[in-house]
């Protein structure tokens, strides 16, 4: 086995293990990318000109792991909603890659149940899941999904869903794109936030900046940046998000209920879980479930941390979620569901990783063909 792996890495393209994703910095800036609805994190030079996904899924097929890469999307591109996001085109390109090389895109219930009986996921099991409930799913992406019939599961935040609140890094991004001022200075628990402005980029980039600020205070300081900015920068706030920001509606939920799509509970507000009270905590995980289960006869049981990083939850939120009846969760740490990681320990369903999607094709292409896990390997036996 050793010899056989290491022997593949040395087969691999010369530069190959240099040009593979820097997944846990990826997955930090995705995170501000969910934010900021780009299409690629900013910082993130890919370059894969020599490496196309066929190439590596051929050289890469006897060491497809029996594991799955659960993905992560966001936001997509919809012009009628005017918002950016995971273009649509790419969208189709990496759906019919998966298809043509015949590859198990699963519902997550499923890969769920297979952990359960206790086997192994099929080697190269795909599943796909959107965090937030924004409309830009129901309305663009569904139909591709579809297209594709590939399942895919959506965590929505209930009280956004329900039009009763914009997503609040979306209400930083509209008052820094509407406001006639040109720069704010802002004391955040001790830390001080200066940002000047221009275009258009350097509005979006210092609203981004910001909301990454306002993950790691509490509640209450969040609140009150988020009421100190609207009073500084001298924005008029509407009380529900204007289209480029929109949930889906539960009716969307049905309808896309009708195609195939699967719901699980995001949060009824999306705070950062470590950072509210108890009482919020288990609020913000049980009553998202029991909304979510009374509007839709697709939800699965399956809890989604917002952020989703390690610091952003911990041992409360697992047996909150666990308490609640939920059969599992997911965050955003960037490797494979395995079973042996599902059986590690009676916490490991409730910690269940996730890679973050980016649009190229071999970026996407190497983590379901196993690079990541090649990678490691390598790393443990001292070939790099
Ligand atoms: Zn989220």
């Amino acid at each position: 086995m050793r010899d056989g792996i290491v022997g593949a890495v040395a087969n691999l393209p010369q530069d190959l293990a240099l040009r593979l994703p820097r997944h846990e910095h990826d997955a930090q800036l995705g995170v501000a990318n969910h934010r900021l609805g780009d299409r690629h994190p900013p910082g993130v030079e890919l370059r894969h000109e020599h490496l196309g996904g066929d190439a590596v899924v051929d050289l890469l097929r006897p060491l497809r792991p029996r594991a799955a890469s659960v993905f992560c999307f966001h936001r997509f591109a919809d012009p009628d909603l005017g918002n950016t996001g995971h273009d649509l085109t790419a969208l189709r390109r990496n759906l019919g890659f998966l298809r043509r090389h015949r590859l198990p895109v699963v519902p997550l219930a499923d890969l769920i149940a297979t952990l359960e009986a206790g086997e192994q996921p099929r080697p190269g099991t795909v599943v796909l899941t959107i965090d937030d409930g924004y409309a830009d799913f129901a309305n663009a992406a569904a139909p591709v999904f579809a297209e594709f019939d590939c399942p895919t599961t959506v965590f929505v935040v209930s009280g956004f869903v329900d039009g009763a609140l914009w997503l609040w890094w979306d209400r930083i991004e509209y008052i820094f794109r509407e406001t006639a001022r040109t720069g704010i200075a802002l004391d955040v628990e001790g830390r001080p936030y200066s940002g000047q402005w221009s275009t258009p980029g350097e509005r979006r980039a210092e609203a981004g900046r910001l909301a990454v600020m306002l993950e790691s205070v509490s509640e209450e300081t969040r609140q009150r940046i988020l009421a100190e900015i609207v009073t500084k920068l001298e924005v008029q706030v509407p009380s529900r998000p204007p289209a480029r920001f929109a949930a889906m509606s539960w009716d969307d939920v049905r309808r896309c209920e009708r195609t195939g799509v699967t719901f699980g509970p995001h949060t009824v507000t999306h705070p950062i879980l470590s950072r509210v009270a108890d009482a919020a905590a288990a609020f913000e995980i049980g009553e998202s479930w029991k909304q979510l289960r009374a509007r839709t006869a697709a939800a699965v049981p399956v809890f989604c941390y917002p952020n989703g990083s390690a610091p952003t939850f911990g041992e409360r939120e697992r047996r909150l979620v666990r308490d609640c009846g939920l059969r599992a969760a997911v965050t955003t740490s960037p490797r494979y569901v395995t079973q042996k990681g599902f059986a590690a320990g009676a916490d490991a369903r409730f910690v269940l990783p996730r890679f973050a999607y980016y649009d190229d094709l071999p970026h996407f292409a190497q983590a379901v063909s196993g690079v990541e896990r090649v990678r490691s390997m390598a790393r443990a036996f001292g070939t790099r």
